[in-house]
């Protein structure tokens, strides 16, 4: 996935994440993500809610062996309560798929949203 790529999120699906980063404040929400990817493009599709054991602790203590082995998994999403769009070295190092989705506090809009490829290079965002 290259940084000339476009992320395509359906609108809903951001309200999702932002209602429950907002409700989990100040701690961090994450889901994975599934959809389809091609050469240029990824569109996400479904948000999936990872094992309840993890929920709210943080993206850093995610336990990679608890999750499943699903392909259709084309990234995560998380939450940054600091307010911070950058990624940190724990989420480039702990990253499922081919992107992270970071949500920002306060968590209103398209500004407190940013899409990295694994090579935290930022990608473009479409809200569809
Ligand atoms: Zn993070």
């Amino acid at each position: 996935m290259g940084s000339e790529a476009e992320v395509k999120i359906p609108r809903e699906m951001i309200q999702m994440i932002f209602e429950s980063a907002r409700s989990l404040h100040p701690k961090e929400t994450i889901f994975m993500l599934r959809g389809k990817t091609r050469r240029n493009e990824v569109a996400i599709s479904e948000i999936v809610i990872p094992p309840s054991a993890t929920y709210g602790k943080g993206f850093a203590s995610l336990p990679l062996s608890m999750m499943p082995l699903d392909f259709s998994v084309i990234g995560t999403a998380h939450s940054h309560p600091s307010g911070s769009l950058a990624l940190s070295i724990e989420d480039l190092n702990r990253g499922l798929g081919k992107i992270i989705l970071v949500a920002a506090y306060p968590y209103q809009g398209k500004d407190n949203l940013a899409v990295y490829n694994r090579k935290g290079e930022k990608l473009r965002l479409k809200v569809t």
